[in-house]
């Protein structure tokens, strides 16, 4: 396996360099379509019906694909996002670009590599014939960088078809994966109050701001409460018009992230309780927002296909590890319906959402080999 895969290093690379220089920023539909009939043509050639489903009301564009029957159990399903964060015209200004050790170019690491490891590896698969008794699904999204709202519930609906999902999302360097992200949502606090003069009767007003103080405090203390495994943070607050007049209304931002499922209820009943506990007579307060991403949570099933990773990479000579991340990606849609999920499928690399956004080129053969040979050892179990 790994001759054939030494031997198409230099089709991925050419591959690479043509996925980094399409512009598909979040918000250029025809950019992720061209992306998405990249990959189809290539999925076809390898006997993968496919399907570019066109979701919600500004019609993102997303690739599903599969080598078995529609409405049956996939073995393993193939996560990833054509979307990068980098708007239309940046691949004119820094298009791709590869000396021995690294390439560059705009998503070249989140993930227009990781969209090619996945695709190399089913490439892989086929031609060493374990896609004969292996079924894959494929969901590559959209809308991602933007918080997959048009294709969450597209996400969810494929994952509960699948009996373990790997996320193509950038594997760390030091040959890290991710098996666990902190969730997350974010609420809004709206105050109203009364107006008044702030000089000749002030008495007359009911400060808004002064209860968005309050509340921000309250908000801050909770984070003593919850133990670690949440935090919320208030990370904008506007209220008022003019020096001389007590605010009518304020509102405030808050940011939330929480790390187990079992944090998220007392986050969310934290929150509703705050409009029964205002502290400025007068004034009321409307609470909204939720935690929108679940987190990510390693469970049984996820650490015995860790195990699995870990016994082929050990065989590899290869050194693997694993970390627990902040940020969220559509990996936590599918662990959190229970699905044994492992991320970081992508290519070595750093510095996503950044001009210096790189790849480490030395793990393109070992990722694909390590990924095939987890796929070859599940096919093998089956039997
Ligand atoms: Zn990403």
């Amino acid at each position: 396996m790994k001759a054939y895969i030494d031997s198409r290093i230099d089709d991925f690379l050419s591959d690479l360099e043509a996925l980094v220089n399409i512009d598909s920023s979040s918000d250029n539909l025809a950019g992720i379509e061209a992306v998405a009939q990249f990959l189809i043509h290539r999925l076809a050639a390898i006997g993968f019906s496919t399907r570019l489903d066109k979701l919600g009301r500004r019609g993102v564009p997303c690739l599903e694909a599969r080598n078995g029957p529609e409405g049956e159990m996939v073995d393993v399903m193939f996560l990833g996002h054509m979307d990068t964060v980098f708007p239309t015209g940046e691949v004119e200004k820094r298009p791709f670009a590869a000396d021995r050790d690294r390439a560059t170019g705009p998503g070249v690491c989140d993930m227009k590599g990781g969209l090619l490891v996945a695709l190399h590896v089913l490439e892989v698969l086929y031609h060493d014939g374990v896609l004969d008794q292996l079924s894959i699904g494929v969901c590559f999204n959209g809308d991602e960088e933007v918080g997959s709202g048009s294709s969450r519930a597209w996400i969810e609906a494929h994952a509960r078809y699948s009996r373990r999902v790997f996320v193509f999302e950038p594997c760390r360097p030091g040959h890290r994966f991710v098996l666990q992200r902190k969730g997350g949502g974010g609420y809004t606090l709206n105050a109203r109050g009364t107006s008044a003069h702030a000089g000749v009767e002030p008495e007359k007003g009911a400060n808004a701001a002064v209860e968005i103080a309050h509340q921000t405090i309250a908000i801050q203390q909770f984070n003593d409460q919850a133990g670690g495994g949440a935090s919320a943070h208030v990370t904008v607050i506007r209220g008022g018009e003019k020096t001389n007049i007590i605010p009518d209304e304020a509102r405030a931002s808050v940011d939330v992230r929480v790390v187990r499922n079992s944090d998220v209820a007392p986050v969310e009943a934290f929150f509703q309780s705050l409009p029964a506990h205002t502290h400025v007579p007068g004034v009321t307060l409307t609470v909204s927002g939720a935690v929108s991403r679940p987190p990510m949570e390693p469970d049984e099933g996820t650490l015995q296909l860790w195990h699995l990773f870990e016994t082929r990479a050990a065989e590899m000579g290869l050194v693997i590890d694993h970390i627990a991340t902040g940020g969220c990606s559509d990996g936590n849609f599918a662990s959190a319906l229970g699905v044994p999920t492992i991320d970081g499928m992508g290519l070595v690399g750093g510095n996503a959402h950044r001009h210096d956004e790189y790849v480490e080129l030395g793990s393109v053969v070992p990722q694909i080999q390590l990924i095939a040979s987890v796929c070859k050892t599940i096919a093998q179990e089956k039997k």
